[in-house]
């Protein structure tokens, strides 16, 4: 079967996540492809092929013979699709965009490129390894997990299942892309305990909590925001708030590339909660600030061969491929610091997360080209 049947196949197996469910995965749907891709490992004879009942699905192809002491490498890519954009129904099919042939919907869904493009990707250069077994390959592990778009993706990942001490996530763009470095992440709430009466009557007794709110928002600087940094700059962002006279509560997160900005930035936080405390009154302002993702750059220093050979393996296929910060965190960051390092390989789609989504033929075939370089 061609990358690019494999991947209509699978894009016409709806798997949105749902960020409000609560369960694991988040949406039962992910068990179709969950369920038809553990079916097609064994079929294609992998070794160790399960699906677990969080719906994440392991295999390994043993080495051909002479490279059975080489180190095992892994590929990971995530089933799930993002719920910001509709994705039930997705009707997909080859067509020709600016002159080139891509995979796309009708424009009414998301595709599903992210990452089923890196499912597909990864399934297709294990069946070319079954059909030619005189070409030399180390031991191939692989996974497909559920919920990576809501943040869950390493959540129950077993490591022991996946039998490979290296990683990649094949879950990036375009060919010229490929990740090592994410944010440092953190964020919270600062709830504002206010006093209410009547407005009347409020004279020197009314504490407005949506007031505080406002000075302690408007601490922040502004040319530190998400609209207005890019690259390398971290930021502050403040993404919900809730408030009346007697309460608010302010969602904030934290973002930065390096640790030691990253945390003056945190102190930047927790010094403003203690300076509006010294203003509006001990215990006014409250603080619940928790790490959630780390820049996976720390864990992979030691690891830098992985990105050289993935430089390498896709100049071979004729591309320059640059490395670029993702102003994000990725499942890879989360796995790297649970012992797996795990750097972010290219995908191909573009426009993802919108129903222009598409992937381009090419990216497909090449990928395939890729992951095998990199398995051999
Ligand atoms: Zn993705």
């Amino acid at each position: 079967m061609t990358v690019t049947e494999r991947f209509l196949k699978y894009v016409s197996i709806d798997t949105p996540a749902d960020p409000y469910s609560g369960t694991h995965p988040s949406s039962s749907c992910q068990f179709n492809l969950g369920n038809f891709l553990a079916d097609e490992l064994k079929s294609l004879g992998l070794h160790d092929v399960s699906i677990d009942d969080k719906c994440y699905v392991y295999g390994f192809l043993p080495a051909t013979s002479g490279l059975e002491d080489a180190d095992n490498i892994g590929f990971i890519a995530h089933m799930d699709t993002a719920p910001a954009a509709p994705g039930i129904g997705v009707k997909a099919s080859v067509q020709m965009q600016d002159g080139i042939e891509v995979v796309a919907t009708d424009k009414t869904t998301l595709l599903g490129a992210d990452d089923k493009a890196g499912v597909a990707e990864i399934v297709t250069m294990l069946e070319y390894f079954v059909e030619h077994p005189d070409e030399p390959h180390r031991g191939i592990a692989v996974a497909f997990t559920p919920d990576e778009e809501i943040g869950e993706g390493a959540d129950n990942f077993d490591l022991s299942k996946l039998n490979a001490k290296v990683a990649y996530t094949v879950d990036g763009g375009p060919l010229d892309e490929l990740n090592y470095e994410t944010f440092n992440a953190a964020g919270g709430v600062v709830t504002v305990n206010g006093y209410n009466v009547h407005p009347g009557e409020a004279k020197g007794k009314m504490r407005n909590a949506v007031l505080m709110a406002a000075d302690f928002i408007q601490a922040f600087p502004f040319e530190e925001s998400p609209a207005t940094t890019e690259g390398y700059e971290g930021y502050y962002h403040v993404g919900d708030v809730r408030a009346n006279e007697s309460k608010a509560e302010i969602e904030f997160i934290v973002r930065d590339f390096f640790t030691d900005s990253f945390n003056a930035r945190k102190k930047f936080v927790s010094d403003l909660v203690d300076k509006m405390n010294e203003k509006y009154g001990a215990g006014t302002f409250v603080l619940d600030m928790k790490d959630s993702y780390y820049n996976m750059r720390e864990k992979l220093e030691s690891h830098m061969y992985l990105i050289e050979k993935a430089t390498e393996a896709l100049r071979q296929v004729g591309y320059d491929a640059k490395s670029v910060p993702i102003r994000g965190g990725t499942d890879g960051s989360r796995l790297s610091f649970m012992g797996l390092p795990c750097p972010n390989l290219p995908a191909g789609g573009q426009e993802m997360h919108s129903v222009n989504e598409f992937v381009p033929v090419k990216a497909l075939i090449d990928m395939v080209e890729v992951l095998k370089i990199l398995s051999r």
